[in-house]
C-alpha cells in the first residue's frame, strides 16, 4: 500500500488577488495559489511528485528566479514549506527521497532538487530538451538552469510510447519505481508536460500538474475558471490545442472513471484543502510519517 502526503511547497501571492484564486476578498490583494506536491511511501524509498521551491530559491530568490515571475507571484517563501523541510518534520531525512519525478520543469515545480541530491529524477525527454532550448524569452524567464542544469541522475522517458490507461495512450511506468506510480502525458503548458497518476488501494490519483490550474476547470456540466489563471494559463501554454484538448480528456476522464480516478492539480488551494485536511500554507504535521516503511527498513539504514 502507498501512503500519501500532501505538502504545499511555498505558496505564490499573485496580483490580482481575487481575479486569480477566486477566494481573496478584493483584486488589490495579492491571492494565494498553492504549490501542491505530493510524497507516496513506497516499498523503493520515498518518491516525490514535484519539488515546489527548495532551500535555495528561499535563501537566494533573485539569483535563482526572474524578476518578472518573483513579481508576478511573490512566493510566500518560508524556509518551513519547502519539501525537504516538511519531509524532515514528518519524520525522514532527506536521503530516504530516492526518486523524483517532475510534471514539468517550471521554477516553481523543479526548485527543490538541490535539496534531494541522491535521488533519481524522472521527466519527459521532450521537457528537458525544450527547457535547455531556452527558445524564447519566456522559456528564460520560466526555465531556471540554476535549479537544474547540474545535476546529474536523469531518468527521460519519450512522449510516444507506453500503455493505454482509462482513455489515455502512452503511459509509462517508470525505470526502479512500483508499477502503482505512472506517467501520464499531458502536454499543452509545456511540450513535455506530465501528469502522474498513483494507485491506492481503493482508486487512482492523478496529479495532473499543470494542465489546469482551477478545480471548476473539470466541472463536467458549465466548466469555468477565474479571469486571472485563463490569461495566465493563455500566457505559459506551449501548445494551445494539446492543452485544451487534454483537459477535455480529463473531464472525459472524470465523466466516465470518476469513481476509480480522482483528479487533482498543482495549484488549486480547495483541492489542497481537501486532500489535506489542512489549510495551504500550513507544514506538513510533525511526526506523521507512515510507521510501515521506518519499520521496513533494515538496522543498517535506520537512523536514531
Ligand atoms: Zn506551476
Amino acid at each position: 500500500m502507498l501512503a500519501i502526503h500532501h505538502l504545499d511547497c511555498i505558496s505564490a501571492c499573485p496580483l490580482g488577488g481575487r481575479l486569480m484564486d477566486g477566494l481573496s476578498s478584493s483584486i488589490f490583494e495579492r491571492g494565494r495559489l498553492c504549490c501542491h506536491c505530493l510524497l507516496v511511501e513506497t516499498d523503493m524509498g520515498l518518491v516525490l511528485i514535484d519539488t515546489g521551491y527548495g532551500l535555495r530559491d528561499f535563501a537566494s530568490p533573485s539569483s535563482r528566479l526572474s524578476g518578472f515571475f518573483l513579481r508576478l507571484m511573490a512566493p510566500d517563501f518560508r524556509e518551513e514549506m519547502t519539501a525537504v523541510r516538511q519531509i524532515e518534520a514528518l519524520g525522514y531525512q532527506a536521503e530516504d527521497v530516492r526518486h523524483i519525478v517532475l510534471t514539468h520543469l517550471d521554477f516553481d515545480h523543479a526548485g527543490g532538487l538541490d535539496d534531494f541530491p541522491r535521488a533519481t529524477v524522472h521527466m519527459m525527454q521532450t521537457e528537458r530538451e525544450a527547457a535547455q532550448l531556452q527558445k524564447t524569452w519566456l522559456d528564460r524567464q520560466r526555465f531556471r538552469p540554476q535549479q537544474w542544469s547540474s545535476r546529474a541522475r536523469w531518468v527521460t522517458y519519450a512522449m510516444r510510447s507506453g500503455e493505454p490507461w482509462y482513455g489515455f495512450d502512452c503511459v509509462r511506468q517508470l525505470q526502479g519505481l512500483p508499477p502503482e506510480i505512472l506517467m501520464v502525458p499531458l502536454e499543452g503548458h509545456t511540450l513535455g508536460h506530465a501528469g502522474v497518476a498513483i494507485g491506492t488501494p481503493g482508486d487512482w490519483l492523478l496529479m495532473a500538474g499543470d494542465a489546469y490550474f482551477h478545480h471548476r476547470e473539470m466541472d463536467l456540466q458549465h466548466p469555468s475558471c477565474t479571469p486571472g489563471l485563463r490569461f495566465y494559463q493563455t500566457l505559459m501554454e506551449k501548445d494551445r490545442r494539446a492543452r485544451l484538448s487534454n483537459q477535455a480528456r480529463l473531464r472525459t476522464l472524470k465523466r466516465n472513471h470518476g469513481a476509480a480516478v480522482r483528479l487533482l492539480c498543482a495549484h488549486d488551494d480547495i483541492e489542497f484543502e481537501q486532500l489535506a485536511g489542512r489549510p495551504v500554507g500550513t507544514p506538513a504535521p510533525a511526526g506523521m510519517a507512515a510507521s510501515a516503511m521506518r519499520r521496513r527498513r533494515s538496522p543498517a539504514v535506520a537512523r536514531g
